[in-house]
């Protein structure tokens, strides 16, 4: 049996990592979640899995590779000392269980065998299709002993949207030049509804702050639409936008690594080309 461990069950992680599993084991898969999903604490939630899994012993436990699922599962396999695989994109039962996983923001992908029985395994994020067939998630009890608890979660709004949960987003690279030029970025995010991101060339510079992030080191995004302006496409900020639905990037340099990514591409200077897609929206929208 693989336990699934559901950070939110109706989460698109989740569905993935319970794609992950049913390709590990299909017929015997059983899916667990915080009954008090509310209050997150890494080691109450960890203790909760990791009572289940002394309980009842699986082959393994996956879970989805979202901060909180690393966060419980590097938790629950300190607390039951059992090995812990993070990223994982493809795994196959065995004695040792062997497992690919990307690494060094995917620019690496890993073999490796995983000694102890059951592995805790995490999905990376987008790397397998989402479930379709659902399954019934049996809640367990945050363990009362926890030391940490999150009482409070204070998001980083941009233009009123928040980073993850934007579905657009337009974000600013070293190619915007300034922290003043990126009010053209914000203006295109606010038009569309969306929020703002940026590189790590631009909070490095402190021209944002590192909330903005997105990437490998910054924030993990899907957003229907991103606008890359000023990117070149490192393989560390793409670990974070991987799973846009559409890419635009916005460039001068053709040869651009971002390019290569892109679903669509304006090569110009994006102090032009981002205020005239913003003039346009106005345009269109007024008449
Ligand atoms: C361990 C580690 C973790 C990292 N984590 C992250 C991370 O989380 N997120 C992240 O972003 N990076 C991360 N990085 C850094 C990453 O490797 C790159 O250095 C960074 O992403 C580059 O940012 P950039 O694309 O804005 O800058 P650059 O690579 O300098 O690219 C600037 C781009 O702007 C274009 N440009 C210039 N002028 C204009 C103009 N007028 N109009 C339009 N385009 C223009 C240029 O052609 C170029 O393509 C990490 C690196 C390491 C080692």
């Amino acid at each position: 049996m693989v336990v699934v461990f559901a950070e939110r069950s109706d989460d698109e992680l989740f569905r993935q990592a319970l794609s992950f599993a049913r390709r590990l084991e299909d017929d015997q898969l059983h899916a667990v979640g915080i009954d008090d999903a509310g209050a997150y604490s890494p080691d109450g939630w960890a203790g909760a899995l990791a009572q289940h899994v002394r309980e009842r012993p699986p082959s393994a436990v996956v879970a989805p590779g979202s901060e909180r699922g690393n966060e419980v599962l590097a938790h629950a396999a300190a607390q039951l000392d059992l090995p812990f695989a993070a990223n994982c994109v493809s795994a196959a039962h065995g004695d040792p269980l062997t497992l690919t996983r990307v690494r060094w923001g995917g620019s690496l992908l890993e073999e490796a065998r995983v000694h102890g029985s059951p592995a805790l395994l995490t999905v990376a994020p987008h790397a397998v299709a989402a479930d379709t067939a659902g399954i019934e998630v049996e809640p367990i009890r945050p363990a009362a002993q926890a030391k940490v608890r999150v009482s409070e979660r204070l998001e980083a709004l941009s233009a009123g949207v928040s980073l993850t949960d934007a579905d657009v987003v337009v974000s600013g690279g070293r190619g915007v030049g300034s922290a003043e030029g990126f009010a053209v970025i914000e203006e295109l995010a606010e038009l569309l509804g969306g929020a703002v991101g940026c590189s790590r060339a631009v909070t490095s510079a402190g021209w944002r702050p590192h909330t903005d992030q997105v990437g490998q080191t910054g924030t993990r995004i899907s957003p229907s639409l991103y606008i890359a302006c000023g990117i070149s496409g490192a393989t560390q900020h793409m670990a974070g936008c991987r799973g846009a639905k559409k890419l635009l990037a916005i460039n001068p340099d053709r040869e651009a690594s971002i390019l290569a990514s892109a679903d669509y591409a304006v090569i110009g200077d994006l102090h032009e080309v981002v205020p005239a897609i913003s003039a346009e929206i106005r345009r269109t929208r007024s008449g």
